[in-house]
């Protein structure tokens, strides 16, 4: 915090994949701003269906039998749209919200299933759920955990490590209420998972009676050449958390897509059985109309289609840096990501540092690790630009 203040890099405007900052120099969004600029900057038409919206009502309560017209609208084509059979939809105003969200419905629906003591959820090392009480509890980022005091039961397992994980499960299945993972690890670096360890992970949830959950923060919307990485690796959750890419972070918005298992319990004819939970701004209304007009520039602009065409692209690039002294590894592979590692996170700064000079955004993530996730709207053009000017960043640096 130190260190950042008063040097304040301020962002004025947007077009497509580039940025303006206040002195009018145009910057190539690397990023994709926190992983979710996906339809690109300065679209028209989802700032006019947010305004619209406001003019007839900003927002209302969504809570009990009240609703809101896009509210539903948007539920209705993210319960079709959603990797899960029949999920209920649940709008939260982010990715930490809706990881909270998920945690607890998996804890109350354990404790509805008359075993309440299955409140431990199990992440990855390096994992990233956002920084709520649940997500900062169940983060395998280390330095997000301390100076916090006590937090909500939870166990890290390496990744990519199914024997530990069935360990895991073998001792402790008795208290475990979940499993959570990222379908690719963003912030923890850009880590791909290893061929068949998603699919095995979930298969141990079944075999243990523990509910597997995807979070689709970063992946969900098409980051990997598909709607949802779940489809993508074939997995069945009984829960996918989402935000980011469902208004490509026009409106702050996120929620939980739950599986049948889950809802169900709440909605049998006679139950006086709820969830109690909401959100002031559960299903904000312009949030929802923004969300939509997003869907349909996704949808209208084949961007999906576009994210597979181009991730190969992306790849190779990234894979050209592999070998240059500074870099000791890079993670790509999946999808319109790559994680470029520089071999100390000084480095990884001073790389950025000489890649802004020369006109391109790019963001220092975990362990000095470069992130590599341009808007859907980038061409190859901008892909080639981008990774010229990383490789001679990467040689000033290196001189
Ligand atoms: N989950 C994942 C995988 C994320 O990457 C993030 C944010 O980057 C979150 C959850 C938290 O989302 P938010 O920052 O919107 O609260």
């Amino acid at each position: 915090m130190a260190e950042v203040s008063g040097h304040e890099l301020v962002l004025a405007r947007g077009d497509g994949a580039y940025l303006f900052d206040e002195d009018g120099r145009r910057l190539f969004d690397a990023p994709a701003s926190l992983w979710y600029c996906n339809v690109g900057h300065g679209r028209e038409a989802i700032a006019d269906a947010v305004a619209a919206q406001m003019r007839r009502l900003e927002a209302y309560s969504n809570f009990e039998h009240l609703a809101t017209r896009p509210t539903l609208e948007l539920a209705e084509r993210l319960a079709d749209m959603a990797p899960l059979d029949e999920p209920k939809i649940f709008f939260t105003s982010g990715g930490s919200d809706a990881i909270e969200t998920a945690a607890k419905l998996s804890r109350r629906y354990w404790s509805v299933m008359g075993r309440p003591e299955k409140q431990t959820i199990v992440t990855r090392h390096l994992a990233y759920h956002g920084l709520h009480g649940f997500g900062t509890s169940i983060t395998g980022l280390d330095p997000n955990r301390e100076g916090l005091g006590d937090l909500l039961p939870n166990v890290q397992v390496p990744n990519n490590d199914l024997a530990a994980l069935e360990s895991v499960l073998a001792e402790r299945a008795d208290v475990v209420a979940a499993f959570f993972a990222e379908p690719v690890m963003g912030t923890g670096g850009v880590i791909p998972p290893a061929e068949g360890y998603l699919a095995g992970a979930e298969a141990l949830c079944r075999r243990f009676d523990v509910l597997f959950v995807t979070d689709e923060v970063i992946t969900g919307f098409g980051r990997t050449g598909v709607m949802f990485a779940t489809e993508l690796f074939g997995l069945h959750p009984d829960a996918v958390v989402f935000a980011k890419g469902v208004t490509s972070g026009y409106m702050p918005l996120g929620g939980v897509a739950a599986a049948p298992r889950l809802w169900k319990p709440f909605f049998e004819e006679g139950t006086s059985l709820m969830f109690r939970h909401g959100l002031t701004y559960s299903g904000h209304a312009a949030a929802c109309a923004g969300a939509m007009a997003n869907l349909d520039i996704l949808e209208k602009e084949g961007l999906v289609e576009q994210v597979a065409e181009l991730s190969p692209v992306l790849h190779d690039l990234a894979r050209g840096f592999s070998t240059h002294p500074l870099v000791s590894e890079v993670r790509t592979g999946v999808g319109l990501l790559a994680g470029v590692q520089l071999s100390t996170p000084q480095l990884a700064r001073a790389v950025a540092a000489a890649c802004l000079e020369r006109g391109v955004l790019v963001r220092v993530i975990t362990n000095g690790t470069l992130q590599l996730s341009p808007p859907f709207v980038s061409t190859r053009e901008d892909l080639d630009a981008m990774a010229g000017v990383i490789g001679e960043s990467l040689e000033a640096v290196a001189r």
